[in-house]
């Protein structure tokens, strides 16, 4: 290990920086935010820093001091209580000489961009404070670090910071509580990986802290259950969102439909137990009501329940039913979004919904037939610039067709049907109104797919990029049908 990495408890303590540009200013920003106390020697300073110190005399802090000088060792000796150096002068030579005199001194030294000549490097920072994340390649590889920070960024939720801090403010309870370390542990490992832990990532402090303070409380083994509806997503797993996944991974329960790909149900924790309630058209294996009130009674239980559902629960996928039946059992529950396949499967085919000369608006249709019938409001659904799109179709696609050309769309208005959209089995049929139903038909596309009409299809032909070359069906299909 070439450095060990320590946090530093800067609080009141002095730090003098050499230097007043831009570079010293993002070293001095740093410092103020760990509170230390600033002393900046340098013969000119940028407006920021300027702002600062006098920002810093309005508030009556003397946190900040700027001495215009030019760099000589008697300064470092005026301020023996110093615990940190920085150089960030421009001038390499005086960066050398001012760490010099900091290690003749005793003190911590940084060179900006200099490790070398430094006795501490500033590592790269994920701050959730009170939990930090620093990465460090020694000076190595700062690309790679910058790449793993994005990573981490995106990997810690933002309310990590808040769940920190509630856990902090309970820390000498859950201590006086458990006297034995591992029921210490257990307990955090609980609350860290569960609904008290959700609530604060949801900015649900009052919620959070009521469980927490019950969790403590209470003396037998009761834990409160919790449902989340989460959408899974068209199909391809790279499109779930982070918090999808993080829930999927925590879930003692999860129960999923027929439209969740098994790529996405691959993700949920390994010994999760998995409970199938999907439909399949005119075949109800496990009814509505039947759903809602497993999500009760399995959260009942004390299980964290995951609801996965395809594409977003909120679009056509009954989500509000099922999380209406919680509300009335007062079971806690949360809803993640998921991307629809309306807007998979277009951004999949390159067909953008809408388009400044094609459609400013989109319209998302239940597309099936009720005893062989669609009641739609057709002259609606035929307005200029508009894009409609199809969910469930496939069955009645040559009524919704028909209906569109009666009502008054050109028949040559184009039309695409999209099957298994944004998975590795992902089609995209484009012909008109006249054409389509033949293609698919001919073609033998199976569910779940997905319809959209309007002249924002004809974009597919530049716009295409996902699985493009490899699909020959495809290819032969557009080429012979070109709109
Ligand atoms: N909640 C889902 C929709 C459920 S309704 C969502 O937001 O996407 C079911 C219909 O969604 C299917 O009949 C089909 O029209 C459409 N659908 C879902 N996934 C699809 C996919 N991968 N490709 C094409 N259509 C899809």
């Amino acid at each position: 290990m070439d450095y060990l990495p320590l946090f530093h408890n800067l609080k009141g303590r002095r730090i003098v920086v050499v230097g007043g540009g831009e570079i010293a200013l993002r070293k001095v920003r740093l410092v103020q935010e760990a509170s230390a106390l600033i002393t900046i020697i340098a013969k000119d300073y940028c407006p920021d820093l300027l702002e600062m110190e006098a920002k810093d005399k309005a508030d009556g802090c003397s946190g900040l001091e700027l001495i215009t000088a030019s760099y000589e060792h008697h300064h470092l000796l005026q301020y023996p209580d110093t615990v940190m150096v920085i150089a960030a002068t421009n001038d390499r030579g005086l960066n050398r000489l001012v760490s010099e005199c900091a290690q003749a001194a005793n003190m911590l030294s940084n060179v900006v961009d200099d490790p070398e000549f430094s006795t501490v490097i500033f590592p790269s920072i994920v701050d959730r404070s009170p939990i930090q994340v620093a990465i460090s390649s020694g000076g190595d590889a700062p690309v790679l670090v910058r790449l793993l920070r994005t990573r981490f960024e995106s990997l810690l939720p933002a309310g990590m910071a808040k769940l920190g801090s509630l856990a902090g403010s309970f820390r000498e309870r859950v201590k006086n509580k458990f006297a034995n370390g591992a029921d210490r542990k257990a307990f955090w490992e609980e609350v860290f990986y569960g609904p008290i832990a959700e609530q604060a990532y949801a900015n649900n402090l009052e919620e959070a802290e009521r469980l927490l303070a019950d969790k403590l409380e209470s003396t037998d083994e009761f834990k409160t259950g919790e449902v989340y509806l989460v959408g899974g997503g068209p199909g391809d797993p790279d499109l779930l969102t982070f918090k999808a996944l993080r829930l999927m991974q925590q879930a003692d329960i999860v129960l999923y439909d027929r439209l969740v790909s098994k790529e996405v149900l691959n993700l949920v924790r390994r010994d999760a137990t998995r409970i199938y309630v999907g439909k399949t058209a005119g075949d109800h294996p496990v009814t509505q009501d039947n759903i809602n009130q497993k999500l009760v009674d399995y959260a009942l239980e004390g299980n964290r329940v995951v609801r996965l559902k395809g594409g977003d629960p909120f679009i056509f996928g009954r989500g509000g039913e099922e999380i209406e039946t919680l509300a009335e059992h007062g079971i806690p529950f949360q809803v993640v979004p998921g991307i629809t396949a309306a807007s998979g499967c277009a951004s999949y085919a390159g067909i953008p919904l809408t388009h400044r000369e094609h459609a400013q608006s989109v319209r998302f249709i239940a597309g099936h037939l009720r005893s062989g019938k669609m009641n739609l409001n057709w002259p609606e659904l035929v307005q200029p610039n508009q894009t409609l799109v199809f969910y469930m179709g496939l069955n009645g696609m040559e009524t919704i067709c028909q209906q569109l050309k009666e009502h008054g769309l050109d028949s040559t208005t184009p039309t695409a049907l999209i099957e298994k959209g944004t998975s590795d089995r992902q089609q995209v049929f484009v012909g008109d109104l006249d054409t389509l139903p033949g293609i698919v038909r001919s073609a033998g596309a199976k569910a779940p797919t997905l319809i959209i009409v309007g002249t924002v299809v004809s974009l597919h032909y530049k716009l295409a990029w996902f699985n493009n070359s490899d699909n020959k069906l495809e290819g032969v299909i557009n080429k012979s049908n070109e709109v």
